[in-house]
């Protein structure tokens, strides 16, 4: 398929991109006009963004919510360009919607996460977009799936399209978390790694999912040298008819860009600090399933206090050593060092399990 080395960098695409990191603000959807064109105006009389975006067709997880104004919303943006020089983008999911992305002069279009993880759906974008030179922003899947949202980038970059970047939006966690999307930054680094000159934005506003982490996401996807920022931004978030939990206003975005950190990239230590955030995310994971593992040997521990049985038992021991180091191996690990670290979950299972028999 290629290393996908003609992708251009985004200030290519216009000559307004020419700073960066890039900025998109904008409401999670367009309501009315009043609020698209107050939201833009006020955006752009603070110099916040460079992209300004609005959805007006929204996928719901439920029918009967909220499903975006459609067609009427693209003449708003429309006049939001008019009014204010900003650029402006918006989510298409059928070929019915390039269409009239494109009959509305919509500078720029990106793939939501839920058509993304359809290959079919994505393909028929792709087919709709040959021939056609237009920048396409592609959000990534749902799931954990790197190869998906590869696939996705490939399919747009096969139908002739140079102007590609991805949307770093977070991926659906199957645990409660304090965060709506789970960020797994290896997952971008893996991306930016194998394709280096394929652009990245960052949409805190989905990882975080209220307002109180956005900041801190947007500063570690600046930190880790991404192209930009996509920031959900309304004129009045507490009525928004979607996402109203975080979306930020206007002065609030102004606020969070004011303090956002912007880092000079040195390409050595730039690589040095990539591996590493890498190794931070997977440690994060390391521990969080360490601390699920001990949650069921608890759970275990009350069951053997209840029937009576003992902590130990030998053949259950004898059989993880083996199948685990089988696993081990498979995976490129050193023996020695699987059973020393088994035999140090081991000690600290039967310490808790001890616990709860003699509480
Ligand atoms: C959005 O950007 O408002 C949106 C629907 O995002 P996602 O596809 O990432 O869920
Ligand atoms: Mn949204």
């Amino acid at each position: 398929m290629g290393d996908l080395k003609d992708i251009l960098p985004i200030n290519k695409w216009f000559d307004e991109l020419s700073s960066k990191p890039l900025i998109i603000a904008g409401p999670c959807s367009a309501e009315s006009e009043k609020q698209v064109i107050e939201t833009a105006l006020e955006i752009a009389s603070n110099n916040s963004a460079n992209i300004f975006r609005s959805g007006v067709w929204k996928p719901r997880t439920r029918p009967g919510n909220f499903e975006g104004v459609g067609l009427k919303g693209l003449k708003w943006l429309q006049k939001v360009k008019e009014e204010t020089g900003l650029l402006v983008t918006t989510e298409v999911a059928t070929v019915e919607h390039i269409k009239m992305c494109l009959d509305h002069n919509i500078d720029i279009l990106w793939v939501g996460a839920r058509t993304t993880s359809n290959p079919f759906s994505v393909q028929e974008l792709a087919n709709a977009c040959k021939g056609i030179d237009i920048p396409i922003m592609i959000k990534n899947p749902i799931n954990p799936d790197t190869e998906l949202w590869i696939g996705a980038i490939e399919r747009f970059h096969s139908a002739g399209i140079k102007k590609l970047a991805a949307i770093h939006r977070g991926f659906y966690p199957f645990e409660q978390t304090k965060l709506r999307n789970l960020p797994k930054w290896e997952i971008p680094i893996e991306l930016k790694s194998r394709f280096n000159n394929l652009p990245i934005i960052c949409d805190p506003s989905h990882i975080s999912g209220s307002t109180e982490f956005i900041s801190e996401i947007s500063q570690k996807a600046i930190d880790l040298n991404f192209d930009g920022l996509m920031i959900e931004t309304h004129n009045n978030p507490m009525l928004a008819l979607s996402d109203a939990k975080q979306q930020i206003t206007p002065k609030e975005l102004d606020n969070l860009l004011t303090n956002l950190v912007i880092r000079h990239y040195l390409e050595e230590n730039g690589k040095l600090e990539m591996y590493r955030h890498q190794i931070d995310s997977i440690d994060t994971q390391m521990l969080e399933l360490l601390s699920q593992r001990m949650d069921i040997i608890s759970e275990i521990g009350k069951y053997k206090k209840k029937e009576n049985i003992t902590i130990f038992q030998l053949r259950r021991w004898e059989n993880i050593i083996k199948t685990r180091t089988k696993t081990g191996q498979s995976l490129n690990l050193n023996k020695d060092f699987i059973i020393e670290l088994l035999q140090l979950v081991h000690k600290e299972s039967i310490s808790k399990q001890n616990k709860i028999l003699n509480k």
